[in-house]
C-alpha cells in the first residue's frame, strides 16, 4: 500500500509538471498542410508549403536557415528541388537538442488496395504533416516561454519518402544532404517524429533508436507513461530506415525515432495509401506526443 501511495504521489507530481500543448492547434497545422495538396518534391504543393513554413518559422525562431538544394529525381529523368528548414531557439546556448520531422509526402500511393490509385500521390496527413504539425506548435511554445539553459533546433526535412521498396538509400534524401552541412554548434542528440497522429496510437521502441541511444528512448518512454500516455509501449518494435537512421549514420550524433508504424493498426492499413487524410488523424494523439516533447524540453532546461 505504501509503495502504491508513493507511486501515486510521484505520478501526480509529474502530471502537474506537464506542459500544456494544444492538440487542436497542432491539428490546424496538419489540416493547413494537407490543404496545399500533395507535397512531394517537384509538386506545386511543395513550393506553397515551403513559403508557409518560412513565414511561421521566421516569426517564432531566433534564426532560420532555409537550405535549397536541387537533386536528380531518383527514378525519373528530371531535377527536383529539396528544401530543408532549420530553425534555432535560444540561439546563445551551445547545449542543443534537435527535433526533426519530414514534411514531404509520398509521390505514389503504392500500398493502396486499389491498383489504379497506386500511381497517384498521397495527401500525407499522418505520414508527413503530423510530425511537422507538432513541431510548429512546439515552436510557438518556445517563443512564448523562452528557454534558459538549453537550445532547441527544429529541422523540417524534405525528400524523406521518395525511395521505392528495397531501395533504402533513396529514402531520407533531405536528411542525407543536411547531415553533411549541419550548422554548429552540433546538437547533443536528436528526436525524430514521424506518423504521430494515428487515432489508434501505439509507439513501440524502434530498433535503430535503441542501438543509437537506449537511455534517451527509456527517458522519453518513462516520461510519457508518467504523464499517462501508455500508448508508449515498452516493447521492441521493428527497425525503421527513417530520417533518424541517416542523421545518426552520417553525423554520429545519437538519434531516436518516435514512430507509430501501424496506421491505424495491424489489421488495417492507411500508410502510403489515399486514406492518409486528416479524417484518419486525431487531436488527442497529437496532444499526447506534443505534451511529452514539450514537457521533456522544459524539464531538461530546468534540470540542466
Ligand atoms: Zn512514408
Amino acid at each position: 500500500m505504501k509503495s502504491l501511495i508513493i507511486l501515486l504521489f510521484f505520478s501526480i507530481f509529474i502530471a502537474q509538471d506537464a506542459m500544456f500543448f494544444s492538440g487542436e492547434k497542432a491539428m490546424s497545422y496538419l489540416i493547413k498542410q494537407c490543404n496545399f495538396g500533395p507535397r512531394f518534391p517537384g509538386s506545386e504543393g511543395q513550393l506553397k508549403t515551403a513559403q508557409y513554413f518560412e513565414k511561421i518559422l521566421k516569426e517564432t525562431s531566433d534564426s532560420l536557415y532555409v537550405m535549397n538544394e536541387r537533386i536528380k529525381h531518383p527514378y525519373l529523368e528530371k531535377e527536383i528541388p529539396l528544401i530543408n528548414f532549420f530553425a534555432r531557439y535560444n540561439i546563445k546556448s551551445d547545449q542543443r537538442i534537435l527535433l526533426m520531422a519530414h514534411w514531404d509526402t509520398r509521390e505514389i500511393a503504392d500500398k493502396d488496395e486499389n491498383e489504379e490509385n497506386r500511381v497517384l500521390p498521397i495527401l500525407g496527413a499522418n505520414d508527413g504533416a503530423s510530425g511537422v504539425a507538432v513541431l510548429l506548435e512546439i515552436g510557438n511554445i518556445l517563443k512564448e516561454f523562452p528557454l534558459e539553459n538549453i537550445g532547441i533546433d527544429i529541422l523540417l526535412v524534405d525528400g524523406e519518402d521518395m525511395g521505392r521498396e528495397g531501395d533504402a538509400d533513396n529514402f531520407g534524401l533531405g536528411t542525407q544532404i543536411f547531415s553533411t552541412k549541419i550548422p554548429r554548434p552540433l546538437p547533443i542528440h536528436a528526436i525524430c517524429l514521424d506518423m504521430v497522429a494515428d487515432k489508434d496510437q501505439e509507439f513501440l521502441m524502434e530498433q535503430y533508436s535503441l542501438m543509437s541511444d537506449q537511455r534517451l528512448v527509456k527517458e522519453i518512454w518513462d516520461l510519457a507513461n508518467y504523464l499517462g500516455y501508455n500508448q508508449f509501449v515498452y516493447e521492441i518494435g521493428p527497425a525503421i530506415i527513417d530520417d533518424h537512421y541517416f542523421f545518426n549514420k552520417i553525423t554520429g550524433i545519437p538519434a531516436i525515432d518516435i514512430i507509430d508504424f501501424n496506421y491505424p493498426n495491424t489489421k488495417k492499413n492507411y500508410w502510403h495509401t489515399l486514406k492518409d487524410i486528416p479524417e484518419n488523424c486525431s487531436v488527442e494523439s497529437l496532444k499526447a506526443v506534443g505534451t511529452v516533447i514539450a514537457t521533456y524540453i522544459y524539464h531538461t532546461d530546468r534540470t540542466y
